[in-house]
């Protein structure tokens, strides 16, 4: 079947956001029963809804930006962001390769959960019929029943059919490559059409760019999501003539500096039309640095691996909240946090119940942001693929699996290698021998974890029989 008889058959079968809207308002205790609120926000709706602004750098490592410590890429703008905002130094993505982490950003949930990982392929692919669900709630689809203008510009790689695109899972508006950069046919859609292809790869940062601007301006007088989520760093590298060879960093740098350039102008825009203290803005990436891509992968400074792996590499990311006037500026938030938890934020600060038919694994950090900073998460479940490798409590880590990012190396350990994050944040230094009751516990968390999880089948293997 060829993409037009997808996009004929899905417009004929398929739900629309409308549809999903539907679907939520059906599910009792879901986010549409007005009459529960969980979090107790009466008071907070009735003031004006605040919008909300999700950066996603694609593959970009925790070393990667000048506010967190990377010596010759130079990110004002990112730097900005830290100085007039909150920069977080332990914040998390739910996987280190792109789909899995998207899923979980996108709906609170660990990917385990709805089908989004699988041991045999890491990621969605061309050739791949599956994708989000549609029994999911995605953070734009909550926002709907606020009546939230929402916009997806960028990668989406949630599946690529038309039955999974944005426009079907709660976004009013996307513009964007489905899947990866590297992936074939290079596509580049607005709504559900394809507009260009292949794609001219220079210009895509500024493009998306252009558009968020856009959007934001259009949807200035009404509450809005606007999910940005950029096609680089991840490889292959491509950077616009304004900044290729300026960096002292070479590509990699050249292309994070426009990225950065990016947000400048979605912050200045933001503040031009006076919407900045109404506005949430984060910016964190969706997994680790690529390591074997040598000089073309980026740097997770001081922690060990990178992307596909569970060593800390891999997924803690650089992670900024920025909210004038509400977020108190220049803090440095070392709590626990990450990318599952910014689906509970954005519903708590927009006055939204959480679903309560279903495993939300992602906490609110309202309280964290724009109270006294302590965070509400204890723990980090890190999964490759449906397994689980490793598992952090407070500061300590047990690695039950280890393999690198892009090698047949796995280990099975037992007793589980056992790091103090907090005293070492590389993961040098194995302390098991020390410490038994700390691993008792922890395995006492994953016995209880894994108990909580029902299996269900992989969209990530389900493959369009043509292709
Ligand atoms: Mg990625």
């Amino acid at each position: 079947m060829n993409r037009r008889e997808f996009l004929k058959k899905s417009a004929r079968f398929g739900l629309g956001g409308a549809g999903l809207a539907g679907l939520m308002g059906n599910v009792p205790g879901c986010v549409n029963d007005k009459s529960k609120n969980s979090f107790g926000t009466a008071g907070r709706q009735r003031q004006k809804q605040p919008n909300f602004v999700v950066i996603f750098a694609d593959d970009m490592g925790y070393g990667d930006a000048g506010c967190f410590g990377h010596p010759t890429i130079s990110t004002p703008n990112l730097d900005r962001m830290a100085a007039e905002g909150m920069k977080f130094t332990q914040f998390y993505s739910a996987a280190s390769v792109c789909t899995p982490s998207r899923a979980a950003l996108m709906t609170g949930r660990l990917p385990i959960r709805n089908g989004m990982c699988s041991n045999k392929r890491r990621v969605l692919f061309p050739n791949s019929a599956g994708g989000l669900p549609a029994e999911e709630i995605t953070i734009a689809g909550a926002l709907k029943s606020k009546d939230y203008a929402t916009g997806c510009i960028g990668k989406w790689h949630l599946g690529h059919l038309p039955e999974f695109l944005p426009t079907r899972r709660g976004f009013d508006s996307y513009y964007g490559i489905p899947y990866s950069n590297d992936m074939k046919p290079s596509i580049l859609m607005e709504g559900e059409k394809i507009i260009e292809q292949p794609v001219q790869q220079q210009t895509l940062t500024r493009r998306y760019t252009a558009k968020a601007k856009a959007f934001i301006e259009q949807h200035r007088t009404e509450p809005f999501f606007l999910y940005m989520a950029h096609s680089f760093p991840h490889v292959p590298l491509f950077a616009s003539d304004k900044f290729k060879d300026t960096s002292r960093r070479g590509l990699y740098g050249d292309v994070v500096e426009e990225l950065d350039w990016s947000v400048g102008k979605i912050m200045d825009t933001l503040r031009r039309l006076n919407l900045a203290e109404n506005t949430l803005v984060m910016f964190t990436s969706d997994n680790g640095p690529w390591l074997t891509k040598k000089l073309h992968g980026g740097s997770a400074g001081l922690l060990r691996g990178g992307k596909g792996s569970t060593w800390e590499g891999g997924m803690r990311e650089p992670g900024l909240a920025w909210w004038p006037g509400r977020v108190k500026a220049g803090t440095v938030n070392r709590e626990l946090a990450g990318t599952m938890d910014i689906f509970a934020t954005f519903l708590d600060l927009a006055g939204v119940d959480l679903p309560r038919d279903r495993v939300i694994d992602g906490v609110s950090m309202a309280g964290m942001l724009l109270g006294d900073g302590a965070g509400k998460r204890q723990e980090m479940f890190y999964y490759r693929g449906e397994k689980l490798f490793a598992v952090r409590q407070g500061p300590w880590k047990a690695h039950y699996i280890t393999q690198s990012g892009y090698k047949n190396d796995r280990k099975e350990h037992d007793p589980p290698l056992l790091f103090h994050l907090d005293h070492d944040p590389a993961e040098k230094f194995d302390v098991a021998q020390d410490h038994p009751e700390v691993l008792a516990q922890i395995n006492k968390l994953v016995q209880q974890h894994q108990e909580g999880i029902k299996s269900v089948p992989s969209q990530l293997e389900k493959k369009i029989n043509s292709l």
